[in-house]
């Protein structure tokens, strides 16, 4: 059994509020909100993390950036939007599944680090 929350919540085997989906990709409202929209993007394919993007998985991830503006759109973000992946410790990333935060509905703060 896949023990990834990510693989797993992409099998449907824990329940998520899907924003989006379709072959190669899932979206989903993160389960604490540090905006007032806050989406994740992962690929269906397990893969860590942006540090495991190679030649052979970077359509996929082409394709993840063309989903995030259709979701920001489709979540009314005009006035703007920002992405996040963290990676590793440092970065704070506490899922090993690649994944791609979509945060707007305010106005962000300027310090990203
Ligand atoms: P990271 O810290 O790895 O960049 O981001 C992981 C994100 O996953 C966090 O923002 C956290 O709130 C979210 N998260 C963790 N567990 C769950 C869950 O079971 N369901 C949902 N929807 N989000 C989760
Ligand atoms: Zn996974």
């Amino acid at each position: 059994m896949n023990d990834c929350l990510f693989c797993r919540i992409v099998a449907g085997d824990i329940p998520s509020a899907k924003v989006y989906e379709d072959e190669l990709c899932y979206a989903f409202r993160d389960i604490n909100p540090q905006a007032p929209v806050h989406v994740l993007v992962v690929p269906k394919e397990h893969i860590p993390s942006c540090a495991q993007v190679t030649a052979d998985n970077a359509a996929l991830v082409a394709h993840i950036f063309t989903v995030i503006p259709q979701i920001a759109q489709a979540e009314g973000l005009t006035g703007g939007w920002r992405v996040v992946s963290n990676v590793g410790a440092d970065a704070g990333q506490t899922v090993p599944h690649l994944h791609f935060h979509i945060l707007g509905g305010r106005r962000l703060d300027d310090k990203m680090a």
